[in-house]
């Protein structure tokens, strides 16, 4: 999704496009390393001075509810925020808390034949792998 998508998408919804929101959603939406929305506030706060840390939670929130990310909870506490809504598998650092994202084809090709299994279209669905990466090794 680009910037105009972003409005276009908003406005059909009956949603306020501020700039404030736009630009947390740009952001968010192009980003491939699952931030916090500390981080997105850090990276965000020297372009829009006035952004709050609410207006990003509140933000991101309602992203979700639209289903354009997926909030990715973690058993420490922290809440890392992932645009990528097609299956894919999670790449967690144990010690950094890094996270890329893995995908293959055999993947989808097992995850079908569970959900076929299963007999109903799961809501959504995560998968995280823990590992060291390269440079906590
Ligand atoms: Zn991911
Ligand atoms: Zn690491």
């Amino acid at each position: 999704m680009d910037t105009n998508d972003v409005i276009n998408f908003f406005r059909e919804k009956g949603l306020k496009v501020t700039s404030q929101r736009l630009a947390i959603c740009t952001f968010i939406l192009s980003r491939k390393d699952h931030p916090t929305a500390e981080q997105i506030y850090q990276e965000l706060r020297n372009e829009y001075p006035t952004i709050s840390l609410g207006t990003i939670y509140k933000t991101l929130h309602l992203l979700q509810e639209l289903g354009l990310i997926q909030e990715l909870g973690f058993n420490e506490g922290s809440v890392r925020y992932d645009p990528d809504m097609e299956l894919h598998i999670n790449m967690v650092c144990s010690k950094c808390g890094k996270i890329s994202d893995y995908k293959a084809e055999n993947v989808e090709k097992l995850w079908s034949a569970i959900i076929s299994d299963l007999g109903f279209k799961p809501k959504g669905q995560r998968i995280d792998i823990y590992f060291e990466c390269n440079d906590c090794k």
